[in-house]
């Protein structure tokens, strides 16, 4: 399929990479088997272990889709990412990287254990709960949805439409979020909060339960993998110092406890998420050849069933396959 393709020259074997994606999706759908879909979010349990989809689009507009792809999710901490960006593009970078770190912490994204290091005097980086927590503090705005805005418009922007909240996600997490209130506590302590508790949770929480598909996933991944521009348009979504610096962070902090082991690999900056996502970007490839993907392209994957990580297990091992078949890794 190709969409709105801005280089209209693509050649035959597109339908032979449809035909690959389609077989490798058949063939790792049985590690969807494997792990379990997230329950400490009540309403995330309901979601069906066995599905499995990957949408792929290149800078060019060729899209490759298949397996579950109709199937709408929620965020979760893949929104880290753009509340970063969108954190960085309102206060600057400077400012945001004197109060959250980038180093990656090798534990649960949810611990508490490196706040209470007292001689660290940040929290580690903008993905681990604690750091994400502070950045949704520092976005300007007096309420949860003013706070929203300007990350739902980015998404606008990118995506061609504003997506919703999912008010029954949105409401079991916030009822359920005994962990986050602990660490939000914990920032308030440490006096790293630039806004009241209960106002940066709700942002928290709603941020979490925006409802995306694995197309969407994969067109974000897509402006990210052209350093925040549009190849549609030619337009600057993202400044270009914000899009690269969230890509480092993905490399090395974006798939949780698992980083290092994603980087070396799989090789390409990516961010996952409890409900099952991932978003994956592999950058321009100076190459010779007709492989539609030379130009960069995002990829979006679900697989809800999660290992011990929060990574969803039959996704990265597709990921990994697609990756190295193709040669995607940037290393
Ligand atoms: N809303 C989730 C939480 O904070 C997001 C976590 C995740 O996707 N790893 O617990």
């Amino acid at each position: 399929m190709v969409q709105g393709a801005a280089n209209q020259n693509i050649n035959s074997n597109e339908q032979w990479l449809q035909n690959y994606v389609d077989d490798w999706v058949k063939f790792y759908r049985k590690h969807t088997k494997e792990g379990e879909v997230a329950s400490y979010i009540p309403i995330l349990q309901e979601a069906n272990q066995h599905h499995l989809g990957i949408s792929i689009i290149g800078n060019n507009g060729v899209t490759i889709e298949s397996g579950d792809v109709g199937i709408p999710f929620t965020i979760q901490s893949i929104s880290k990412v753009f509340t970063f960006i969108v954190a960085c593009m309102q206060r600057g970078v400077s400012y945001i990287l004197d109060r959250v770190d980038v180093e990656p912490t090798g534990e649960a994204f949810n611990s508490i254990m490196h706040l209470e290091m007292r001689q660290v005097k940040k929290p580690f980086n903008p993905f681990v709960n604690a750091g994400a927590i502070t950045i949704t503090s520092m976005l300007n705005g007096k309420t949860s949805n003013e706070k929203l805005n300007p990350l739902l418009h980015l998404f606008e922007q990118i995506l061609g439409y504003r997506p919703s909240l999912n008010e029954e996600v949105y409401e079991s997490e916030r009822k359920t979020s005994i962990r986050n209130r602990a660490i939000g506590y914990y920032l308030l302590e440490l006096e790293y909060l630039e806004s009241d508790l209960e106002l940066t949770l709700e942002t928290y929480f709603k941020q979490c339960s925006i409802e995306i598909s694995i197309n969407d996933l994969a067109t974000l991944g897509m402006v990210l993998a052209n350093d925040g521009e549009d190849p549609k348009t030619g337009l600057e979504i993202i400044p270009r110092q914000v899009a690269r610096l969230a890509k480092s962070l993905m490399l090395t902090c974006g798939m949780y406890n698992a980083s290092g082991k994603f980087a070396a690999y799989v090789g390409i900056p990516a961010k996952s998420g409890v409900s099952g996502g991932i978003v994956a970007i592999a950058p321009p490839r100076f190459r010779e050849g007709d492989f539609p993907f030379l130009e960069g392209c995002g990829i979006g994957v679900y697989g809800p069933a999660l290992d011990k990580q929060g990574n969803s297990i039959a996704g990265i091992r597709l990921l990994r396959h697609i990756a190295k078949q193709w040669d995607l890794s940037i290393f």
